[in-house]
C-alpha cells in the first residue's frame, strides 16, 4: 500500500493521549490500567483511517476497542476524530503488529478484526499477511478460548490463502462467504470500512470469514 506522508502526524500521534505509549508495560492489565473496567477487549489490527473501530465503540460503550496501526499519517485520521468526539472505551496504539505477545498478555482480548489486510501479493512475503500460519499462532496466544477473529477482504487470492492458512494453523472456521453483502445472515449488522466502501462501490464482491481455535 502506497501512504501519504501527513507532515506533523508522528508528533501529533506522540502527543495524544488516546495512543498508548510503551504499551508493553500494560500486558495482561489493560482492561484495569487502560479502561479502569473489567470489560472484554477487542482490537483491530490494521485499522487504517478508524472508521470501522470508532463506530464499533460508538455502539458498544460496555466493550473496550484498541485499534492497532503501523502507520501516523494513517492512524492520524482515527485520532484526530476520536479527539473532536472523545469514547471513554476506545484507545490506539501504534506498532507492527508483529510484536503483539509483547503487549497482551494471554486470553486478553476477546475478539480480533482484520479488515482489508494488506494482500502482500509475491511468495516470498507471505509471512507479512496478518491472516498467514506466523499471525495467526501470535494471536491465538493473545485471544481468549472460543473467542472468534472476523476478517474482511475484497482479495480473492488473500482470502482463498487465508481460508488453508486458519486449519493449518489449528482454527476452526466457524463461518465464510465470497459475497458479504448478498449473504443476509453474515452480513447482518456489518459495519463497512473505509476500503469496503471504496472497493464494494466499485463493485468488487466482499469475502468475510470467521474463525475460533480448534479444541
Ligand atoms: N482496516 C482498514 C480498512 O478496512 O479500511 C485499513 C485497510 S489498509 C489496506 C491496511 C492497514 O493495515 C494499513 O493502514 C496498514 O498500515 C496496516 N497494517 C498492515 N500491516 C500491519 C501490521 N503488521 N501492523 C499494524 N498495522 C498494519
Amino acid at each position: 500500500m502506497r501512504l501519504k506522508n501527513v507532515p506533523g502526524s508522528r508528533q501529533a500521534v506522540a502527543e495524544s493521549d488516546l495512543v498508548i505509549k510503551q504499551p508493553e508495560q500494560y500486558k495482561g492489565a489493560w482492561a484495569k490500567k487502560i479502561f479502569a473496567n473489567e470489560n472484554p477487549i477487542r482490537i483491530e489490527v490494521g485499522m487504517g483511517k478508524g472508521k470501522f473501530i470508532t463506530t464499533l465503540a460508538g455502539l458498544n460503550p460496555s466493550v473496550n476497542y484498541i485499534g492497532i496501526e503501523k502507520y501516523s499519517s494513517v492512524l492520524i485520521r482515527a485520532v484526530e476524530k476520536a479527539e473532536a468526539d472523545p469514547l471513554q472505551n476506545l484507545r490506539f496504539i501504534r506498532m507492527d503488529a508483529e510484536d503483539i505477545e509483547d503487549v497482551f498478555g494471554k486470553g486478553e482480548i476477546d475478539r480480533i478484526y482484520l479488515n482489508f489486510s494488506d494482500p502482500w501479493p509475491k511468495d516470498r512475503h507471505a509471512k507479512r499477511r496478518l491472516t498467514s500460519q506466523r499471525f495467526l499462532a501470535r494471536f491465538a496466544h493473545i485471544i481468549k478460548d472460543d473467542s472468534l477473529i472476523e476478517f474482511k477482504t475484497d482479495n480473492r487470492e488473500l482470502f482463498e490463502f487465508s481460508l488453508a492458512e486458519a486449519p493449518a494453523a489449528g482454527w476452526e472456521i466457524i463461518a465464510s462467504t465470497f459475497d458479504l453483502h448478498n449473504d443476509e445472515e453474515l452480513c447482518a449488522g456489518n459495519i463497512m470500512t473505509e476500503y469496503e466502501e471504496k472497493f464494494s462501490a466499485l463493485g468488487h464482491p466482499i469475502c468475510k470469514y470467521i474463525i475460533s481455535l480448534k479444541h
